[in-house]
């Protein structure tokens, strides 16, 4: 029997699963049924430093295994993963909600983390310079930092700890993860194939627990860095609490994304693409659009075509194979989205599709938003502006393509900004001129391979060093440059 079928998760520390000795607790709910998965316990301060306190001891071991041999464990990781990912897929949907294909598409993103951070070999090379003065040379080593921490958020249980914790660990760091409360379960069980993977112990540790649990790892003297995906007033506290305390932190918050459509861009595949955005993961992506700027003769045809997607996308269990659309997150979550879809009415919207009071037949207990569409959002209303964090595109109305720019960098996010044309000369102004951290062009949803920075930037993002690829290998060593002499009359002559 798995962990994922036992009532209390419990906490991996020093190579052991422990029994939290936490008395509080909270229940694991199924988004799309209601039913209780399993208990989390609320891990206190104590259970935190034994989590550095082990991955301390294994520190020194660990930073001196050549790389090499460190990343053989990442390999072994990489097959455990594909060997259960349809096990590791099912849980995601389980607790997330996400559609099974979604799930699928997560863990093939988690993999492919793993197999960049297999290049540690080659990414954490230095550099040399010879002669930089006479008989003198230079160079830059990269080092590992010690004990770092992730903390992590609801709506990817599976990918999001991968954008750090195999770099950091190819680096020669030991590792806590704290995982969202609200669906610790995948992490739980990619911990065991950790577990069965061979790490050394103490090398990595799993916490649960809420925020309780982060300000311990914020306040924990021996804690490097943090690594922090989540809301943006909880990114905000994040990095300035690690930073008050010295550490290093990466912090990436909330979005508000929009896509632009020209009235060159084809019908059929914006159509598909914009409704995959704002609706798949039920739009609690990160990535998610949120807004639609429709600019100049785009409105009719594309409000039409829009609509009709909203309408008819299929939702239920994201277990079925043919529902496109799974629950939100927490029946809180469904209350908080369809009082922003009233909020938006009351400030002038027109509600094209309301996706209000849905209910899906047999998960009567389920937390359904049907997918939303709002024309005309109220451009001086607190809803363009806000998070939504659910099924629902609204529209906006511009008539040229600077407008549209103009409004996509006034918001106070930038996590990304997308634009639809077949115009290359428009994209490529679009391209250069928005101020996101992911940009796309003709694509809805510009989530960057695992070779590149994971960016977002102003409220999105807090920090310089992203998440993935060679930004995570920086992010997770210090550079050390030495430079030294030799001279040739030290030498005896042979
Ligand atoms: P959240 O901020 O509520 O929680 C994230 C983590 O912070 C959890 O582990 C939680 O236990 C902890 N936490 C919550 N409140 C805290 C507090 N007051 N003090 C200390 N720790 C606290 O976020 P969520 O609801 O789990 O996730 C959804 C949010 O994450 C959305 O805003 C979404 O845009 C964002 N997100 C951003 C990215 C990105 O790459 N920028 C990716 C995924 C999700």
């Amino acid at each position: 029997m798995t962990t994922t079928q036992t009532a209390r998760l419990r906490n991996f520390i020093d190579g052991e699963w422990r029994d939290s000795m936490a008395t509080e607790g909270l229940d694991v709910i199924n988004p799309a049924t209601g039913d209780v998965l399993g208990r989390v316990p609320l891990s206190s301060a104590a259970e935190v430093d034994a989590a550095v306190q082990a991955a301390g001891k294994a520190f020194p071991g660990w930073r001196r295994t050549p790389v090499t041999e460190r990343v053989q464990f990442l390999f072994k990781l990489k097959a455990l993963l594909q060997q259960h990912g349809e096990e590791l897929a099912r849980t995601i949907t389980t607790e997330c909600g996400k559609t099974i294909t979604e799930s699928r598409g997560e863990l093939q993103r988690m993999i492919e983390n793993v197999e960049v951070a297999c290049g540690a070999p080659i990414l954490l090379q230095g550099d040399f310079s010879e002669d930089i003065a006479n008989g003198v040379d230079e160079f830059m080593i990269r080092q590992p930092l010690g004990v770092c921490a992730c903390i992590c958020p609801f709506n990817f249980p599976g990918m999001i700890p991968f954008w750090f914790m195999p770099y950091a660990i190819a680096c020669g760091n030991t590792y806590v993860v704290k995982p969202s409360e609200k669906v610790p379960l995948t992490m739980q069980r990619i911990a065991e194939l950790i577990e069965q993977a061979g790490l050394p112990k103490g090398v990595f540790n799993l916490v649960n627990g809420t925020s309780e649990t982060v300000d311990a790892i914020l306040d924990h003297p021996d804690i490097k860095a943090v690594s922090f995906v989540g809301s943006t007033p909880v990114a905000k506290h994040v990095y300035a609490r690690a930073a008050a305390n010295g550490k290093r932190a990466q912090c990436q918050g909330g979005a508000k994304n929009p896509i632009i459509i020209l009235p060159d861009a084809d019908l059929e595949t914006t159509t598909r693409i914009t409704a995959d955005s704002g609706y798949g993961c039920a739009g609690q992506r990160c990535l998610a659009a949120s807004l639609v700027v429709m600019v100049g003769d785009a409105r009719k045809p594309f409000t039409d075509a829009l609509a009709e997607a909203a309408r008819s996308r299929v939702m239920g269990h994201g277990l079925d194979e043919k529902v496109q659309m799974g629950p939100v997150i927490s029946p809180q979550s469904k209350a908080r989205v369809e009082t922003l879809i009233g909020k938006a009415m009351q400030e002038g919207a027109t509600p094209i599709v309301d996706g209000r009071n849905a209910a899906v037949s047999g998960f009567e207990r389920g937390n359904f938003v049907r997918p939303t569409l709002l024309d005309n959002l109220n451009p001086n209303g607190e809803i363009i502006r806000t998070e939504i964090f659910g099924p629902v595109l609204g529209l906006v109305h511009m008539k040229t393509i600077d407008e549209a720019i103009a409004f996509v960098n006034s918001g106070a996010y930038g996590n990304m900004a997308c634009i639809f044309t077949t115009s290359g000369a428009n994209a490529r102004k679009f391209r250069c001129e928005a101020e996101v951290g992911n940009v796309g062009i003709n694509i809805g949803v510009a989530a960057p391979m695992a070779f590149f920075p994971f960016s977002g930037a102003r409220e999105s993002f807090f920090g310089d060093l992203h998440g993935q690829g060679r930004h995570a290998i920086e992010f997770f060593t210090q550079t050390k440059v030495v430079v030294e002499r030799w001279p040739k009359e030290w030498t005896r002559q042979f």
